[in-house]
């Protein structure tokens, strides 16, 4: 008996991932619906007759990155044909650009033709394809990702964006807000949960929103809910407004330990005067309010955050004040970067007033200021023993594991070969601005 003829069959598929945790999770759902269609992993982009280039256009530079890949891509390309294809957000903003015909690229393919994939692949072998339409609910994949960690799961609460930050691209590129129903979330953590998987990572690009669509329920009451099922030890959400933290899940995540004591909250800038010209709804004086509350209910709480410098307009005194932002909230990790304007977006009408020089100059000491924060910080953790999810090897050493510690801070250390994919007790022996080195403890 002979099954069905699969549309990619024996194809052998590659991925390049730019950008978050949610083009992660989308790469995982892409190859679910590759591998649906018969293709298979190739191992390597050089050995690959299908590579899927997963973009992303929150800063030029990855945008830039993007380009340069495609380039090295057209020389692989004379070696070997094989097909191109760009998902993610500059495959929705450059539709038009993308499928000139010297750009080497067979098809572009938006967020909301995920489910396509195959046959978009498939028909892009006799002419180029753009798929970018749009959608306004949210569609279940019927077929489960590819996931990368057999221990640490992403599900997703929702798509899009509402917010409409002045700088920002998402609302444009993921569309506005969709919430996926709480019946489907719980029962993905239950079968994440069933497989063994040790950490469930909810993610939406402004999760605090999220809303049931039939029955409301609100993101602390699904917070409880997803904690509520047996199996997994950790649960943890990205990405959090600071202009909607409301009580409810300060407190849904004081009273569940299963929930990190963790908390990506980006800040972007110290200064209100710039965040009321970012648009994003908050003031210097109450995002601090919201850290103290959050660190009078969890003390032990490890905050990050987002930073941009060079705003239009960002004087050397409003830049001061994310330096004194920095200081007093003493973040445990940033992700710093000088602005850059994005298309579509209210900002890009503005004048990118501060010369490159500045904002290099304002990002360096962004990074000096906090580098010294995280160093002190993590000496206060020397002699201590942190709780280690183990998740693989470290970059520079193979023979050294590596795991994030609930605070999702890196912890390399050394230990036996079964501790892969468990938790496990590090004593932490050292400490350098940016990571953790420890040995295992016997539990
Ligand atoms: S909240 Fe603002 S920065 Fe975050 S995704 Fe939405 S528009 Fe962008």
């Amino acid at each position: 008996m002979t099954g069905p003829v699969l549309p990619l069959g024996g194809v052998r598929y590659a991925f390049h991932t730019f950008g978050c945790q949610m083009n992660e999770n989308d790469t995982e759902r892409l190859a679910g619906y590759l591998e649906a269609a018969g293709a298979v992993p190739a191992g390597s982009i050089e050995s690959a007759d299908l590579v899927v280039i997963n973009t992303c256009s929150v800063r030029a530079k990855s945008e830039e990155k993007l380009f340069s890949l495609l380039g090295r891509l057209r020389s692989l390309k004379k070696k070997h044909p094989f097909l191109v294809g760009v998902a993610g957000c500059v495959a929705q903003v450059r539709k038009d650009r993308l499928p000139e015909p010297k750009s080497g690229v067979d098809f572009v393919i938006g967020f909301d033709q995920y489910h396509r994939i195959a046959e978009i692949a498939a028909e892009s072998r006799h002419r180029k394809m753009i798929e970018t339409s749009r959608r306004r609910i949210f569609r279940e994949d019927p077929v489960p990702p590819v996931r990368e960690s057999p221990w640490s799961g992403y599900v997703t609460i929702m798509e899009g964006c509402d917010n409409f930050c002045a700088y920002c691209i998402v609302p444009f590129t993921r569309g506005r807000e969709r919430f996926r129903p709480l019946s489907a979330i719980l029962e993905e953590v239950r079968g994440l949960a069933a497989k063994g998987f040790r950490e469930i990572q909810l993610l939406g690009q402004n999760v605090n929103n999220y809303r049931d669509p039939k029955t409301g329920t609100d993101f602390a009451a699904l917070l409880s809910l997803v904690a509520a099922v047996p199996g997994p030890e950790w649960v943890r959400f990205l990405t959090s407004h600071p202009k909607n933290v409301p009580p409810a899940l300060a407190e849904a995540m004081a009273r569940t330990p299963k929930i990190c004591r963790q908390l990506h909250l980006p800040l972007q800038s110290g200064s209100t005067a710039v965040l009321e010209r970012m648009k994003r709804g908050y003031t210097r004086e109450r995002y601090l309010e919201t850290v103290r509350t959050l660190r009078s209910l969890m003390p032990e709480l490890r905050l990050s955050a987002d930073i941009i410098v060079g705003y239009p307009g960002e004087t050397e005194v409003e830049f001061e004040e994310t330096l004194s932002a920095l200081s007093e909230i003493r973040y445990a990790g940033i992700f710093s970067f000088c602005y850059s304007p994005r298309p579509l977006t209210a900002a890009a009408g503005l004048v990118d007033d501060i010369p490159p020089e500045v904002k290099r100059r304002r990002l360096a000491a962004v990074q000096a200021l906090q580098k010294d924060i995280q160093t002190a910080f993590h000496q206060t953790l020397l002699g201590k023993v942190e709780k280690v999810l183990a998740v693989g090897r470290s970059k520079k050493d193979p023979a050294v594991f590596a795991g994030r510690n609930e605070g999702n801070q890196v912890v390399n250390f050394q230990g036996p070969e079964d501790c892969l994919g468990r938790f496990v007790d590090v004593e932490i022996t050292s400490v350098g601005p940016y990571s953790l080195r420890g040995r295992m403890l016997t539990r």
